[in-house]
């Protein structure tokens, strides 16, 4: 470990020896005892080993999720009692909020300001889904006097969760909560960059009270680990989140068990800003929509679309206030961009920061900021004037980089807008309410917010359409995916049976 002194890093306390999976209520090393490297992003030197989990360990990891499901209490239980164990764990996970952001923050390079929100985020998530499996209703249809038909829900089986690195513990909660709240048992194959926070969940569950073997967790490389779990044919659901490439791959590799797939991917997401909007809010809410999370977030908004009349005053406001976000070490409360996750990543984002110098017009940023020598730090970016056909503007990032690109007519900025393989997110900025919600309906994305930042109610549809996503989750969506709804049909009155065979 680079010895750095504690105003510019700091090594939290108690880390762990080494990350192992944990199967069946207990920690535990690789069949083969192989192990991978991970890096603190601020140093980029291995800080930790974590176990690499192979087929031998997800077999047993999902044997031990099938025992549960078959034989133990969880699936069994009444909503209210694992509702009483998720409000438990939303409490146990508020309590250590510092705690568990320190460790994100750490591991994954984010703002710990910015990690702390993702924590509570995280414990609201299994607060939401425990009220929502008690409120839970499902249909019963009459046909008077002759016939009855209702819907029993259940849990399906072992699901199989499969999480990307950017905020790791929130978006794990974000499967483990409905999953776990329908009574289905799980397997979690967090993302190899950021293992830490995730070996979390093992002591949060077992405080809360969730049986053991409900609740697994197989550390380990995607390709190796992830694949496992992907063509385990005692896993009958994978929720994945991640790139829309891994998303086919796996998609394939499930068809010939046709499991049930939900698949949150990749963003090219455009922000829409017309000449009629409140520039000064626009303005901030594009410099956070692209620059928060180190502008590693799926909702990033990394296509800004500025209506003519006011482009240039935009391109110069957005400069200058993107020079001024602050780039710093991720523990420091006064960051507001970290560090990239990995060197592998970081390089990624620098090669799109030197081939936007040739595809539009460098207006801040550029690459390492000044006194960030090494780590994987990157200033706030900003291309302006860049041709909707340049790769910036098509291509996921996934860093703190934006294209800035004028357009003329609503048609303009809508065609703009739908031009990438994407269609997760958008932001519209306009203060005509017409224009507002024509435009709204008319871009092809899973998610639209009006005059706002990405601020979500957890009742709405959460999924992308194109190459981001597949399915939705968020709200009843979420219980729909992780159970199965049995149709029973009962005669009331007399049997109407027509008589076949009859003489
Ligand atoms: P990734 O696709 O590289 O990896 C995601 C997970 O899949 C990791 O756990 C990885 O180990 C696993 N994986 C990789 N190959 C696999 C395989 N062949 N079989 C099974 N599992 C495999 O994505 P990432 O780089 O970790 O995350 C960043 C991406 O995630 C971005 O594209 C981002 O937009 C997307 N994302 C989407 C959402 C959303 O809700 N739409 C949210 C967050 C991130």
């Amino acid at each position: 470990m680079t010895d750095l002194p504690d105003s510019t890093h700091r090594l939290p306390a108690g880390l762990p020896e080494r990350i192992r999976h944990y199967v069946d209520g207990a920690f535990v090393d690789s069949v083969d005892g192989g192990t991978f490297d991970v890096l603190d992003p601020v140093t980029n030197e291995t800080y930790v080993q974590a176990a690499a989990g192979q087929k031998a360990d997800m077999d047993l990891a999902v044997a031990a999720a099938r025992r549960a499901f078959d034989d133990g209490p969880w699936p069994r239980m009444l909503p209210r009692e694992r509702s009483r164990v998720l409000h438990r764990i939303a409490d146990l996970v508020e309590s250590r909020d510092a705690r568990l952001a320190e460790l994100e923050s750490f591991d994954s390079g984010l703002p710990i300001t910015q990690a702390l929100g993702q924590a509570r985020r995280a414990a609201e998530n299994f607060r939401f889904f425990a009220d929502l499996v008690v409120a839970q209703s499902d249909g019963a249809f009459k046909v008077p006097g002759r016939q009855l038909n209702y819907v029993n829900r259940m849990p399906i089986g072992v699901a199989g969760l499969i999480t990307p690195w950017n905020t790791p513990f929130m978006l794990e909660s974000w499967k483990l909560a409905p999953a776990l709240a329908t009574g289905n048992t799980v397997v979690l194959k967090p993302a190899e960059f950021t293992p830490l926070s995730a070996s979390l969940w093992a002591g949060i569950f077992e405080e809360a009270g969730v049986p053991a073997g409900v609740f697994n967790l197989v550390n380990g490389l995607g390709e190796e680990a992830g694949d496992a779990l992907v063509r385990h044919p005692d896993v009958p659901l994978i929720s994945f989140t991640g790139e829309s490439r891994t998303g086919q791959t796996i998609f394939a590799n499930a068809a010939p068990h046709l499991k049930g797939l939900s698949m949150e991917l990749g963003g090219k997401s455009p922000a829409v800003v017309f000449a009629d909007a409140d520039l000064d809010a626009a303005v901030d809410a594009t410099i956070f929509g692209v620059f928060s999370l180190n502008g590693e977030r799926c909702t990033a908004g990394s296509r800004i679309l500025v209506q003519r009349d006011v482009y240039d005053a935009f391109v110069e406001r957005y400069a200058a206030q993107a020079r001024r976000v602050k780039v710093g070490y991720p523990h420091d409360a006064a960051t507001e961009v970290g560090a990239l996750v990995h060197p592998e990543h970081f390089a990624k984002v620098m090669s799109y920061v030197e081939l936007g110098k040739s595809e539009g017009r460098l207006v801040a940023g550029g690459g390492r900021p000044q006194g960030f020598e090494t780590g994987n730090f990157v200033a706030p970016t900003v291309f302006a004037d860049v041709d909707p056909r340049a790769r910036i503007f098509q291509e996921e990032i996934f860093g703190p980089v934006v294209a800035i690109t004028p357009f003329d007519t609503d048609d303009d900025a809508v065609a703009l807008a739908n031009d990438t393989a994407y269609g997760l997110a958008a932001y519209v900025w306009t203060n005509d309410l017409k224009r507002a919600h024509h435009v709204a309906g008319a871009i092809d994305a899973g998610m639209v917010w009006l005059n706002s930042n990405n601020v979500r109610d957890l009742r709405t549809p959460f999924g992308g359409v194109k190459a981001s996503g597949l399915g939705h989750e968020g709200g009843y969506r979420s219980i729909d995916f992780y159970t199965h709804q049995q149709a029973v049909h009962i005669t009331l009155g007399a049997v109407h049976n027509p008589t076949f065979g009859a003489s």
